[in-house]
């Protein structure tokens, strides 16, 4: 219920192709990880963290340390309100994140575990995979998602680089009307969730 309070995108822009993940869907991708152990007391990435519902999730389930990386500088603000809306949920300051204004595929890291709701690659083809291969040479397991329909791609593109999907699951995702061009008001996608180790 919390993380589907946070803020969203206000004006979301469609080349960086700026839909925040469903409460809902970020709450089970976020559980799934804690239960795994991947969460509380390791370093953590939000790749792409828009207004950051990944990152804070794992700084609510007892993450160390959490860096929020993030190229469009505009979504800041909304960030920033959401990490003090934890602070109030959670009744005690929270200085153990960082926020870089950056691209993600310029930067390296050495964390524990990478989230990320990667641009799904509409507008470039395979944004997607660029993210996933950045993500997997900053930390051995990485937790991801993608469009379902690319999972044949997928599979094959981490086999080559001996990757191992070590979990998924398919979720129906909402996709909210903030797109100009989503004609209805909520379309949904078949989007897998994945565990991969590096
Ligand atoms: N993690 C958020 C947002 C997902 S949308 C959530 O789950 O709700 C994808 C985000 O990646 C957008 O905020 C977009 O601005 C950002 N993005 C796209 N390309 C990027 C890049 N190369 N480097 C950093 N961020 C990028």
């Amino acid at each position: 219920m919390f993380l589907s309070g946070l803020k969203t995108f206000e004006q979301p822009k469609p080349h960086l192709e700026q839909y925040s993940t469903d409460g809902e869907v970020a709450a089970g991708f976020l559980w799934d990880a804690h239960m795994r152990g991947d969460i509380e007391g390791k370093t953590v990435v939000d790749f792409g963290s828009g207004t950051g519902i990944l990152g804070i999730g794992a700084l609510a389930l007892g993450a160390s340390h959490v860096t929020f990386i993030e190229l469009d500088s505009h979504v800041f603000p909304a960030l920033m309100e959401n990490l003090a809306a934890l602070e109030k949920e959670m009744d005690t300051r929270i200085s153990h994140y960082e926020i870089i204004e950056g691209n993600v595929l310029e930067h390296s890291f050495e964390a524990d575990v990478v989230l990320q709701n990667p641009p799904f690659g509409a507008r470039d083809a395979h944004a997607d995979i660029a993210f996933l291969a950045k993500a997997l040479s900053c930390a051995p397991v990485v937790y991801t998602m993608h469009k379902a329909s690319t999972i044949g791609y997928l599979r094959q593109w981490l086999a080559e680089r001996k990757a191992r999907i070590a979990s998924e699951s398919t979720v129906s995702f909402p996709l909210k009307n903030t797109l100009a061009e989503h004609t209805r008001k909520i379309h949904r996608i078949d989007v897998i969730l994945l565990r991969i180790l590096s």
